[in-house]
């Protein structure tokens, strides 16, 4: 059994009210995988970076377990580039840059060994790429999950749809679902959302947890952990879609009620990702941290 990532690899500059980065490495396939790489062991990674990037990175994620034979380095071009602005909340926040830079012409190549994965999960990244690297594959995974962003409805709503279409199970914000779907209500949102494909829909509502959408109305809900500090939830949304496949993957599972427990498994390991500017603290932790923490889960929604 395997798992391929695709998405952005890439550098943020981030401000938040406790303070402002240069660049780091950020990218929703960089968390992704880091998080994913936590409970499953194989686990691939489809890219491009640009030849400014900061290739130590590539080596840890390595270290980490991740095959990241299927990064592309584009001579002569640079990253992408993200930069955002949380509101004091922390639970907003404004874009201040994107620069598509590689990703604008990008062309995913699948690594040999990995165009037949069991698990795919499709990070933020345009549409297009992701139905590419669909199209691509030898064989129908077991389960295919995407991550989207307001960017790319504002952008490229047309291909959004057709890759929605194609997988089955969206992984979005609660303003994004709103955005998507032209609903207020979450539950009729989600209702519009899943009949534009995808069987399962997780809506992610930052401090105030994740609601998962299913067949027949079902629906259940996983808080986040109520933190002391969070210092930067740049990467949150990512960390928790890494965690949640990951721990599918490393069970077999593909239904509703098994996706219930790697909904709790997501939103652990997107607690942690938190405590740190960028990927330092997911870099830090093992899986025995998580399984620690894992019982403050179980006592939050203990009877
Ligand atoms: P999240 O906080 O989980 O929404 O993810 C933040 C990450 O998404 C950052 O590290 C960015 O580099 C990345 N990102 C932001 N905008 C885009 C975009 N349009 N396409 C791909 N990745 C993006």
């Amino acid at each position: 059994m395997s798992l391929l990532i695709i998405g952005s690899v890439a550098f943020d500059a981030i401000e938040t009210p406790f303070g402002q980065t240069g660049k780091i490495v950020g990218g929703s396939a960089s968390y992704i995988s880091l998080a994913s790489a936590l409970f499953y062991p194989k686990v691939g990674l489809t890219a491009v970076v640009g030849e400014d990037f900061d290739f130590d990175f590539l080596e840890r994620l390595k270290k980490q377990g991740v095959d990241t034979s299927g990064v592309q380095v584009k001579k002569g071009e640079k990253s992408f580039f993200w930069s955002g602005k949380y509101h004091l909340d922390m639970n907003s926040r404004d874009t201040l840059v994107t620069e598509l830079n590689v990703l604008g012409d990008f062309d995913p190549i699948i690594p040999e060994g990995w165009d037949s994965p069991d698990y795919v999960m499709l990070g933020n990244l345009s549409p297009q790429v992701q139905i590419t690297t669909l199209n691509r594959l030898k064989k129908r995974p077991k389960l295919v999950v995407m991550d989207t962003m307001n960017f790319w409805m504002e952008i490229a709503l047309p291909e959004l749809k057709e890759v929605l279409s194609m997988v089955d199970l969206l992984t979005i914000n609660d303003e994004e679902a709103r955005q998507l779907s032209g609903e207020l209500s979450l539950v009729k949102a989600a209702r519009v959302i899943r009949n534009l494909g995808p069987k399962y829909l997780i809506i992610k509502k930052g401090e105030h947890g994740a609601l998962l959408f299913g067949p027949d109305d079902q629906v259940y809900f996983c808080p986040a952990l109520p933190l002391e500090d969070v210092f930067d939830p740049t990467g949150a949304g990512d960390t928790f879609a890494g965690g949640f496949l990951g721990y599918m993957a490393s069970t077999g599972a593909t239904e509703f009620a098994d996706m219930r427990k790697a909904l709790m498994y997501g939103s652990c390991t997107a607690s942690f990702c938190i405590e740190k500017f960028g990927t330092q603290r997911l870099e830090e932790i093992s899986r025995a941290d998580i399984e620690a923490r894992m019982e403050k889960f179980h006592n939050l929604i203990a009877l």
